[in-house]
């Protein structure tokens, strides 16, 4: 019997805390967190321990990565879903996708906000913002902030984010009627919303500065020997 032995690279992030953990990102990036003081062999003896889930973990992500449409030349970027090629200066590119994503939130939003009756006059106008954790939010005074990426995704998907952001004009939690609420709103929603998780992987990935996410923090980068 042969051992194949791996190599990835992580990101060790020392901190004040009691415990280590260890997360594996959607973009493939092993982040372990460590109390400060913590030898290095109990974190990598910590880390033999899990090695069966950290490669779980990165198959499936790898997979989930590998769904979406390939980019396979400069230039090109996801839009709608599908992959398209932007022909003209890179500089301009960030103003016409804000511009395209904002016709395409309002598009679904006067879709979808007569199906709320009486409370879609609560909506009280629509924002849209690039975000790295997160696809919309809904405020108490009915501002739904949207993720501009939104256009990357496909339709189906992007309608999905809009209908739970409407949904919370109604209720302002995730709870039965809620559920039911966003349902009524746009039937496909809950397929829409599982094919959306494939994209979130973009948000962190989709970095235009190309630096490492703040939340991951400031870290060492070690080596780690997978034995599978
Ligand atoms: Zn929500």
């Amino acid at each position: 019997m042969s051992q194949k032995v791996t190599v990835e690279t992580y990101q060790l992030v020392r901190s004040k805390r009691s415990t280590i953990a260890v997360e594996v990102h959607p973009d493939l990036q092993i982040v372990v967190r460590a109390p400060r003081w913590t030898p290095l062999r109990e974190i990598e003896s910590f880390l033999q321990d899990r090695v069966v889930w950290i490669q779980d973990r990165l198959a499936k992500a790898r997979q989930t990565l590998q769904s979406l449409p390939a980019l396979t030349n400069p230039g090109e970027v996801h839009h709608r879903g599908a992959v398209m090629q932007w022909p003209y200066s890179p500089s301009r590119f960030a103003t016409w996708e804000k511009a395209e994503a904002e016709r395409l939130c309002l598009d679904h939003i006067r879709e979808l906000l007569p199906g709320l009756g009486v409370h879609g006059l609560r909506y009280n106008g629509l924002k849209l913002r690039r975000m790295r954790r997160r696809w919309g939010s809904c405020s108490y005074s009915g501002i739904i902030v949207l993720n501009t990426l939104l256009v990357r995704v496909p339709d189906h998907c992007s309608k999905a984010v809009v209908a739970h952001e409407l949904a919370h004009l109604v209720h302002m939690n995730h709870g039965p009627a809620f559920k039911r609420q966003v349902v009524e709103l746009y039937p496909d929603y809950l397929a829409a919303n599982k094919e959306l998780d494939q994209w979130t992987s973009m948000l962190l990935s989709a970095n235009p500065n190309g630096r490492a996410s703040k939340s991951i923090g400031r870290g060492e980068r070690r080596e780690l020997r997978l034995l599978g």
